[in-house]
């Protein structure tokens, strides 16, 4: 018998680093934007940016009272009693946009205003009568409520959703769709953001063909396509940091540092594809240990093993894989919510839901696995949530099937199918 060294085949080797402690290390790495590296954006070019400072409402919402919906302005004074009905004079109307600025009449005479949807309540006047609930006369000039109506009912009062100086929305949210309609709805038209953060990245590999070159082309034997810089590129893009493709590097030593040299010079985070390994063709990890510092490359996961984590000058790098899927599962994991804390945001990571796990998982204990799978509603509404199949971390095709990680903590073993399991949708924050 050969004694064997530990490898990627064994579940569990010494030195192993458990996911939470690997998160964790990086988190009390990350250097955090400082006050400086702020700038402000029309609201128009601030979707998907980092709000750097709390922002407080100049005004209230809504600025005026007005009528929630079509119908009738009364005095709450005039809602007659129990059984009763009432004849009121219509003095006007009032629209939106186009307050009534007529006589209401005395307290003696009951008057009421024809109000539209989001029309200014007319001074005195505190209650709305939907349209539906009075009697018309036919000549329009009166109408007839009854007891049912609610005093104060369906009037919006000034600032009941906003108050002046209230704070609508802090350091470090995500701006999206609803906070910048929430800052138009304040007449807020420029915001103050974090810059964008700079982020490198290369693939490498002797066998990588790139497709700027060798698209459409049959390759040589033991040649691929590199697929890698396509799906980092995409996942960058989304988080709407400044990427700088540094293209295919080959596994030698120098072309390996010189792309490091020139990732650092500008960038405040480096992510790089392949050659993390022990092999005797991985440069990676070698060269970031002679140049810089590297913190560790062994995960207890799968997939996603190899993982480098380190620094270089000022810049944070992270080594992930060479699998196309373990790529994309160490960057949701580890690199996302490092771009995501380091661009200033508090909310760094998608939630995970539990789910009912309709397929048998296999698994080893001692190691979390992440699992491609299919989330949805059975016919009784629960989450459920499917495998996609053969899990190799090569197969992208089982990424594509996808629309979630079914994440199996270390300490389990196998699923059945009926067990509760934790799924992280790739829908969710950005
Ligand atoms: P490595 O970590 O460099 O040993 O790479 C592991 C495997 O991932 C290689 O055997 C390749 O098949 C694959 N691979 C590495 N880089 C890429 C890439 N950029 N695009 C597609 N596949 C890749
Ligand atoms: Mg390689």
């Amino acid at each position: 018998m050969i004694e064997k060294a530990a490898s990627c085949e064994d579940v569990t080797e010494p030195g192993l680093m458990p996911v939470e402690s690997a998160l964790a290390r990086i988190r009390s790495l990350l250097p955090q934007p400082d006050d400086t590296a702020i700038e402000e954006v029309p609201l128009d070019k601030a979707l998907g940016r980092i709000l750097s400072r709390d922002l407080t409402s100049p005004i209230d919402v809504p600025g005026y009272t007005n009528s929630a919906m079509d119908g009738y302005a009364i005095r709450a004074a005039d809602i007659p009693d129990d059984g009763q009905t009432l004849s009121l004079q219509v003095a006007g109307t009032a629209w939106a946009g186009r307050p009534f600025n007529g006589d209401i009449g005395s307290v003696d005479s009951p008057t009421a205003v024809r109000i539209m949807t989001g029309a200014m309540m007319p001074h005195t006047l505190d209650t709305v009568v939907i349209q539906e609930h009075v009697e018309m006369a036919p000549d329009g000039a009166t109408i007839k409520i009854d007891s049912t109506v609610k005093s104060g009912s369906h009037v919006r009062h000034a600032g009941e959703d906003i108050k002046q100086g209230e704070t609508v929305l802090s350091a470090g949210e995500h701006l999206g769709p609803a906070q910048l309609g929430q800052l138009a709805s304040l007449g807020i038209n420029r915001v103050p953001v974090y810059q964008r953060l700079k982020v490198a990245f290369f693939t490498t590999g002797d066998e990588l063909r790139s497709l700027e070159e060798y698209a459409g082309q049959a390759l040589a034997p033991g040649e691929l396509f590199d697929s890698n810089r396509y799906t980092l590129r995409a996942m960058l893009e989304r988080l709407g940091v400044e990427i700088f493709d540094l293209g295919v590097v080959a596994d030698n030593p120098d072309d390996t540092r010189d792309a490091f040299m020139r990732a650092a010079e500008t960038a405040d985070l480096i992510v790089t594809s392949g050659g993390v390994s022990a092999g005797q063709a991985d440069y990676v990890t070698r060269t970031i240990h002679e140049i810089g510092e590297v913190g560790f490359w062994k995960i207890a996961m799968r997939p996603g093993r190899p993982l480098a984590f380190g620094t270089l000058g000022n810049s944070v790098f992270f080594g992930l894989p060479g699998n196309p899927v373990a790529v994309m599962v160490a960057f949701y994991e580890f690199v996302q919510p490092a771009i995501l804390s380091m661009s200033g945001a508090t909310k760094t990571q998608v939630d995970v839901v539990s789910a009912i796990c309709q397929s048998a998982l296999r698994k080893s204990a001692g190691r979390t696995e992440y699992q491609r799978g299919v989330l949805s509603l059975d016919a009784e509404g629960n989450s459920v949530v499917e495998s996609t199949g053969k899990q190799g971390a090569g197969r992208l095709t089982s990424m594509v099937m996808a629309n979630c990680l079914i994440i199996l903590p270390p300490e389990v073993d196998s699923v059945v199918p009926g067990q509760r399991v934790m799924v992280r949708p790739f829908f969710g924050m950005v």
